[in-house]
């Protein structure tokens, strides 16, 4: 079927707005009408780096309604609307079976080699074979995906909120429930204000964690963070976090600590304002040339959990569904989270927005068709 669609045919470039052929769904794909997508800062970062594999169709973050399902496809039909996870999961690798779906083997390679889960591609325009981009291609109107990227929501749902659950919020979200699993009652520390860090404040207030001090060097995204649920801020590039941290729960220090802010300093900050017996969750990436430095000293007597996250430890098919059912009963804020709605045409405006350093970086433009 033809279609159109956002096309990254260089790097860096403007994107275009071509017709593109869509090929039919193959065993365990699905054809969606994609309703509303997301623009992530990560699209900007697949835009502007080189092994970006050319032309591609971006897009990560999406929601629509199944059209057409390929053979042995059992869990989605035509008409059933969707929330798209661009970590899908095969189910019977080593990470699948132990219950870590997030950490599937099977979605890595065709990720970064731009296929789906086949190892080929459903796209291309005038014959030229066009990449996908994280198994998902959601800046068209239709994408062919595979069956584990298809989570269904209620039909109640707003497309525009959907689409950005599959990533910034399930992240966040699961940051705080199922990797760092905040307590009731606990205190914790929400490093990085941005779009993960403004859910992991959410998920630690939906796990009814006492205190939520949120950490940033804005102003502004502090300000922010207390409408997602902190009850304290932080403002790292004026006071030490750790002592600050130490200072707000009675010298001990918090239970659990959530860096979303990608940055080494703030997670060595995080490991130190937590208290004997705590945990760090560093959920933010990590410049791959530095080297996190944590002080040696009373390791051992600590006590402490230091774990990494991908995708927020969450299983889509389990927790998509609790997400959109948090914001139905008004418990989850998404509505926030959508800055304004785009046509696709508009797209390269909103890209143009991200090197606008007075935009908060806190929520999305959402292209719905
Ligand atoms: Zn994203
Ligand atoms: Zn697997």
């Amino acid at each position: 079927m033809k279609m159109k669609a956002a096309v990254m045919c260089h790097t860096g470039q403007p994107l275009e707005i071509l017709d593109v052929e869509l090929a039919p769904p193959k065993a365990g794909e699905v054809l969606v009408k994609v309703e509303a997508t997301g623009i992530c800062h990560s699209d900007l970062n697949a835009l502007e780096d080189e092994t970006t594999p050319t032309p591609t169709i971006l897009g990560h973050e999406g929601a629509g309604i199944v059209v057409e399902v390929g053979p042995n496809v059992k869990s989605v039909k035509p008409g059933d609307r969707v929330a798209l996870s661009w970590v899908p999961y095969c189910g019977t690798c080593e990470f699948c079976v132990t219950g870590s779906v997030n950490l599937c083997e099977s979605a890595f390679g065709p990720m970064f080699a731009g296929t789906l889960l086949d190892g080929t591609s459903r796209l291309s325009v005038e014959g030229e074979t066009l990449y996908h981009y994280s198994i998902l291609s959601t800046f068209a109107e239709y994408t062919v995906v595979p069956e584990m990227s298809c989570i269904k929501i209620p039909d109640i749902m707003p497309f525009a909120q959907a689409s950005l659950i599959g990533c910034g919020v399930a992240t966040g979200y699961g940051a705080a429930v199922r990797a760092a699993k905040v307590t009731p009652g606990s205190t914790v520390a929400v490093f990085g204000i941005g779009g993960v860090g403004v859910n992991a404040i959410q998920g630690a207030r939906i796990a009814g964690a006492s205190k939520i001090i949120a950490c940033d060097v804005k102003e502004q995204n502090l300000e922010l963070a207390k409408t997602f649920g902190a009850t304290h801020v932080i403002n790292v590039a004026k006071v030490a976090a750790d002592e600050a941290l130490k200072e707000l729960t009675g010298g001990y220090g918090v239970h659990f600590a959530i860096d979303c802010s990608g940055n080494t300093q703030a997670a060595a900050a995080a490991w130190k304002g937590t208290r004997k017996g705590g945990t760090v969750v560093v959920v933010g990436a990590f410049n791959p040339q530095k080297e996190l430095t944590l002080p040696a000293g009373g390791f051992h007597r600590m006590g402490k959990t230091l774990k990494g996250s991908f995708y927020g430890d969450v299983n889509p098919f389990h927790d998509f569904p609790i997400i959109a059912q948090l914001y139905l009963e008004g418990k989850f804020m998404l509505d926030e989270l959508v800055l304004g709605k785009i046509s696709l045409e508009e797209i390269n405006k909103a890209f143009d927005s991200f090197h606008d350093c007075s935009c908060v970086n806190v929520g999305r433009s959402v292209i719905t068709f």
